[in-house]
């Protein structure tokens, strides 16, 4: 085949991972391990931009420094944890772009945020080596559901780039309701259901508009800036795109770890 014949870069896959504690970066379990098997799946990427629950702002921002730092956005876990870096360079070229790219609203570049534990809990695990570019695009806490699926939308051209769009939130995250149990909540594994079946139905408008989904919903999204991540993920769904669940069940009673591979 001559060059020219050659394939362009095909669509990467898009990824949304329940991330749960933060301990799943030093942890050995099934969760870690299920993100270790997908980092070695996917085509290695050209760069990664990560939407993670744990960066809201008010109106939409990108991470564009050359070297973000390793934020350690919690407390009370062991100094085991805090010491772990995740010293991935950034891609300023990669924020312009997604800020020029996004029409939807202004998308500021950021210099003081990094790589939260949304991200680099998870990345360190699927891409241990810390060699690939990651960005990081911020919520929006003042949009609507709706708001950000539509947002997310706009960044379909850059998996033909090979860019790794990686969502990194709960479906169901309720920290108050926290319970040492081995298994889930009725009203949470019944929520988590629901969003599996949708998702599986590829019926993208009630995941959105998810406070009709009544109680279970109300139980399971508390806060949504760990469910939003979700949206951009479906968002990015194609036609006839395939989806497949590479983790799932509950931790602590009230945290879905349900992972999805869209590609
Ligand atoms: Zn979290």
């Amino acid at each position: 085949m001559d060059r020219q014949d050659a394939p362009a870069t095909p669509r990467m896959p898009v990824i949304f991972i329940g991330h749960g504690s933060p301990m799943n970066a030093i942890e050995d379990n099934p969760f870690s391990r299920a993100w270790e098997e997908v980092g070695r799946s996917l085509p290695r990427p050209s760069a990664i931009l990560s939407i993670s629950a744990h960066w809201e702002t008010a109106g939409t921002q990108v991470t564009a420094m050359e070297r973000p730092r390793t934020i350690h956005d919690f407390g009370g876990f062991p100094a085991e944890l805090f010491a772990v870096q995740y010293p991935a360079p950034g891609s300023p070229d990669l924020a312009r772009q997604v800020s020029a790219l996004i029409k939807a609203a202004p998308v500021g570049l950021d210099a003081r945020w990094g790589l939260d534990h949304g991200t680099w809990s998870v990345l360190c695990r699927m891409f241990p080596g810390a060699d690939i570019p990651v960005v990081q695009l911020s919520l929006d806490h003042y949009q609507e559901p709706e708001g950000h699926y539509r947002l997310a939308r706009e960044l379909a051209p850059l998996r033909d780039q090979g860019v790794l769009i990686f969502g990194s939130g709960n479906i169901v995250h309720n920290l108050r309701l926290m319970a040492m149990r081995p298994d889930g909540f009725d009203w949470a594994i019944s929520f988590d259901e629901t969003i599996r079946r949708l998702i599986l139905a590829r019926d993208h408008h009630p995941i959105i508009h998810y406070e009709e989904l009544g109680q279970p919903a109300r139980l399971s999204i508390p806060t949504n800036e760990h469910y939003l991540p979700l949206l951009y993920a479906l968002a990015l769904q194609e036609e006839g795109e395939p989806v497949k669940f590479f983790a799932e069940g509950m931790a602590y009673g009230s945290l879905s770890m349900r992972s999805l591979w869209i590609g």
